[in-house]
């Protein structure tokens, strides 16, 4: 086989991960590896959360992607993806076309909002670095505004989280840690502001132990959140959002702010492929390639895969992305020499749940239950792993964190 051409996907931790594998393994001469992002740094995802409420800077969560790439085998191409056409092995991207002899797409999620009226208009989502970074620019605007408005429109202090999974709680505990701080900026008394979690299904984090749902649900109380539980949001307005609360029965909350972090599906561009997928995530085969595309690997939250033990899908995370690029990098060399591939098989940690900067809770090797200071340790050990993974020690030293127990 002439030297192959691997072209990745999507900068985040599945593309990355697979990048920093193959340069790793491979010599300079082996293949030509180029990896298409639309900007010229990673971020990470599982921090915007604390980007989005202001407890981190925007810039302390992303860095350059040529910091971690080795630019003698990696070539870096900054542009947006546009097209992916499977068939003819080419990708559309506003900086032009690209052609490949194995594709990873690593594009990431996009937020989902099933179809409910008006959320895509007026409710804010932790989709990226910028996303977040205007979810923190609103709160800020809002709280501002009401401390110089002379008619007091106190539902602007009103701030609206859709959704009590692993997102939602993550963001009402940096929101917990972030309100008395702006309140004391912007001369506003705690009182007068509402954070309201409202959450369709009738529980808080599902697949949690039921002792760290108690846990987490607490604490975030007696930092004055609440919760509505089991009233799905049914419409979103520039007002705030109307949500049912029995057979019939409605209300609606007036808010300044909402924030919808109740769903995620992959990236819209899978959609438009000739791959089968649901949501935008493809059920790949064992060895992360697509059905019907020997080519073709996915990663990440486009990739849609069974845990057969469970019977449930596996979550979509940080954690499982950066173990497929492992798995994708070893199949495409061993593809290249005209080898087999091995199937991908998840080796799960553990799932900690941060509370804020400062408390967690987590499920942690076979089924230890951690909840506190020593499960925020074990979430900032974790956050500092990945950085590990992708860019070994001196990531850790620039972006890790460090302000432990
Ligand atoms: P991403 O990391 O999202 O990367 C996708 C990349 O593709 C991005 O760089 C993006 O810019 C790029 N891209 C997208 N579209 C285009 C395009 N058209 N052209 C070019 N480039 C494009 N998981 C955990 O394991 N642990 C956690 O604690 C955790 N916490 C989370 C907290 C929050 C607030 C959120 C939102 C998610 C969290 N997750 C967590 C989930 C985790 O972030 C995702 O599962 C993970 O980011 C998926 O990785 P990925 O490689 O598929 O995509």
């Amino acid at each position: 086989m002439k030297r192959p051409t691997v072209l990745v996907l999507g900068g985040g931790y599945g593309g990355l991960s697979t990048v920093v594998n193959l340069q790793k393994k491979i010599g300079t001469d082996d293949m030509d590896i180029v990896l298409v992002n639309k900007n010229d740094y990673h971020y990470e995802s599982t921090w915007l959360h604390e980007a989005a409420a202001g407890t981190l800077k925007p810039e302390d969560v992303r860095y350059d992607i040529k910091r971690v790439i080795n630019e003698n085998k990696v070539k870096f191409v900054k542009a947006t993806v546009e097209s992916i056409d499977v068939d003819n092995k080419k990708v559309g991207t506003d900086a032009g076309e690209l052609t490949y002899d194995f594709l990873v797409i690593g594009l990431g999620f996009e937020g989902e909002t099933f179809g409910i009226e008006g959320l895509d208009k007026y409710a804010l989502s932790i989709a990226d670095v910028n996303a977040a970074r205007q979810i923190r620019e609103h709160i800020e605007y809002q709280f501002a505004t009401w401390s110089l408005e002379q008619e007091k429109d106190d539902s602007r202090l009103t701030i609206v989280v859709g959704g009590a999974g692993f997102t939602g709680i993550e963001f009402l505990g940096e929101l917990g840690n972030r309100v008395p701080e702006l309140c004391e900026e912007f001369d506003v008394p705690r009182e007068k502001v509402r954070v309201i979690c409202v959450e369709a299904a009738p529980m808080v984090l599902p697949g949690f132990d039921p002792k760290l749902v108690d846990y987490a649900t607490s604490y975030l109380k007696s930092k004055g959140i609440e919760f509505s539980i089991g009233t799905p949001v049914v419409e979103a307005t520039p007002e705030g959002v109307k949500i049912k609360t029995g057979e019939e029965k409605f209300e609606f909350i007036k808010a300044g702010t909402v924030v919808w972090a109740a769903g995620v599906r992959g990236n819209r561009l899978i959609e438009e492929t000739s791959i089968e997928s649901k949501r935008a995530r493809v059920a790949v085969r064992e060895d992360m390639r697509a059905p019907g595309y020997d080519d073709v690997f996915i990663v990440g939250d486009c990739a849609f895969l069974m845990n057969e033990e469970a019977g449930r899908p596996y979550p979509p995370t940080a954690q499982i992305a950066m173990q497929q690029g492992v798995q994708v990098a070893e199949n495409i060399i061993s593809l290249s020499k005209g080898g087999k591939t091995k199937k991908f098989v998840p080796d799960l940690k553990g799932t900690v749940c941060s509370l804020g900067d400062d408390d967690a809770i987590g499920n942690v090797f076979d089924g230890k239950l951690v909840t506190g200071k020593k499960a925020s340790f074990l979430k900032k050990m974790i956050d500092n792993r990945a950085l590990y993974m992708i860019g070994g020690p001196s990531l850790v030293v620039k972006k890790g964190k460090f302000d432990v127990l």
